[in-house]
C-alpha cells in the first residue's frame, strides 16, 4: 500500500489557537495510548493514521511508555512517518512525554532530569526525528523539586529536541506553580493535558480557570472516557473491545449497570440531536472554548470518521445541557 496525503484535508477541521501561543491545534487529534503497539495490526495503525491527517488531524499525541510493549506504539509511529509521511513532517504536531514507569532501576520513573532528559532521547530516536513538537512533563512527581523537572523541559527546548513544553496530570495549584517556574527559566508553558469527559469533570474545578488565566492551552485527554462515552457498551461487551483486551485500562467491570443506565439516557439525547453518544460526548467537551483540542483514541478507521462528524454539530441548546446536567449530576 502506497499512501498520497488527500489534497482536501485542510478543508473542514477547524484548528484553534493554544492559548496565547502562536500553534494552532486540531480540535480533534488522534492519541497513541492504545491500539498502536506491537500486540496490534501494524497495516491497522497505518490505515488510521492516513485517515486521520487526510481528514485534517495534524496532532499525533504519544508517550515513552504507550504500547504495548512500552515504546512499541512511538516506533509504530516512527516506521509510519519514514514510510508515508516523511514529506509532511512540517504540517504535524508530534508530541510525546515521561513521567510513568518506562525502565527498571531509579532512573526510569518520575520527574527527575535524569529521567525526562534520557527519556526523551530515546522516545526521539524510536520515533525517528530530530525533534518532537511538544514534550509533557507526564505527572507531577512529590519527591523531586518542581525547579527540577522544568528545567530539564526547558533544557529539552534549549537543546532543540523539543519546540514547546506541557504539563500533564498537574492539579490546578501545581499547574500554577510549575508555569512560574518555567517563567522563570524563559521558558513558556504551552499547554496542560488532562483527563476530561461527561463522566470526568474535575478540571471545571479550578484546572480550567487556571489554564485561562494563564493563557496555556488545554488538550483534553479520554474525551470518551476509554469507549464508555458510546453506544459500544449498550448490548454487551463486544469481544474487540478495549473493555475485553487483557492489556487495557478499562477492565470488564468497570462496565456497570449504574454506567449503563447513564449511558442509555445520554444516547437518548444524542439521537435527539441526529448524532452518535461518541459524537455528542466529544461535542460536549468541545464547547468550552478554554479546551484547545480533544485528544481521541480509536481501534477502527470509522470511529475516527465519525468522531470527526461530531464537529458537523458542536452546539447545544440550554435545554439539551440542562438535560445532560440532569443525567450527570448523581455522578458527581
Ligand atoms: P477515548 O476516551 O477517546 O477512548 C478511545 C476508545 O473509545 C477507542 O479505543 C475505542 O474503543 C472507543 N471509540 C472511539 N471512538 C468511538 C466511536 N466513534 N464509537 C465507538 N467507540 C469508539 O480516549 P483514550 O482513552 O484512548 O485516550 C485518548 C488519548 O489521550 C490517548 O491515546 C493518549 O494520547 C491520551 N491520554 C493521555 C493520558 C495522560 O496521562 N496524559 C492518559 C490517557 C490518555 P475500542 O478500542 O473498544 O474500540
Amino acid at each position: 500500500m502506497s499512501y498520497k496525503a488527500s489534497k482536501d484535508r485542510y478543508e473542514n477541521m477547524p484548528y484553534n489557537r493554544c492559548g496565547n501561543s502562536g500553534l494552532m491545534l486540531p480540535a480533534i487529534s488522534l492519541g497513541l495510548w492504545h491500539n498502536f503497539g506491537d500486540v496490534d495490526d501494524f497495516e491497522n495503525c497505518r490505515k488510521m493514521v492516513h485517515r486521520a491527517f487526510d481528514l485534517g488531524i495534524t496532532h499525533f499525541d504519544l508517550a515513552n511508555n504507550y504500547g504495548p510493549s512500552a515504546g512499541s506504539a512511538e516506533s509504530n509511529f516512527g516506521k509510519i512517518l519514514k514510510k508515508d509521511l516523511a514529506s509532511h513532517r512540517d504540517e504535524l504536531i508530534i508530541s510525546t512525554k515521561a513521567g510513568y514507569m518506562m525502565w527498571d532501576g531509579p532512573y526510569g520513573d518520575w520527574g527527575s532530569r535524569k529521567y525526562l532528559l534520557a527519556s526523551l532521547d530515546q522516545s526521539l530516536k524510536r520515533l525517528g526525528v530530530d525533534y518532537v513538537d511538544i514534550f509533557y512533563s507526564h505527572r507531577p512527581d512529590p519527591q523531586t523539586p518542581i525547579e527540577e523537572t522544568m528545567r530539564a523541559l526547558g533544557s529539552a527546548v534549549r537543546q532543540g529536541k523539543a519546540l514547546y513544553v506541557g504539563l500533564s496530570n498537574y492539579t490546578a495549584e501545581q499547574t500554577v506553580d510549575a508555569i512560574a517556574v518555567l517563567k522563570q527559566f524563559g521558558i513558556p508553558c504551552l499547554i496542560h493535558q488532562p483527563s476530561y469527559s461527561m463522566l470526568n469533570r474535575w478540571v471545571e474545578d479550578g484546572l480550567l480557570d487556571v489554564v485561562e488565566e494563564e493563557g496555556i492551552g488545554c488538550i483534553a485527554f479520554s474525551p470518551l472516557a476509554q469507549g464508555k462515552l458510546t453506544d459500544k457498551y449498550l448490548n454487551g461487551i463486544p469481544e474487540d473491545s478495549r473493555a475485553a483486551k487483557a492489556h487495557g485500562f478499562l477492565q470488564k467491570n468497570d462496565i456497570t449497570d449504574k454506567l449503563l443506565k447513564t449511558v442509555g439516557s445520554l444516547n437518548k439525547i444524542a439521537a435527539d440531536r441526529g448524532q452518535s453518544l461518541a459524537q455528542m460526548a466529544l461535542a460536549w467537551v468541545l464547547k468550552d472554548d478554554r479546551i484547545t483540542s480533544a485528544i481521541v483514541g480509536a481501534s477502527k478507521v470509522e470511529q475516527i470518521e465519525q468522531n470527526i462528524a461530531a464537529l458537523e454539530n458542536n452546539v447545544f441548546s440550554s435545554d439539551e445541557i440542562f438535560a445532560i446536567e440532569k443525567i450527570l449530576v448523581p455522578l458527581q
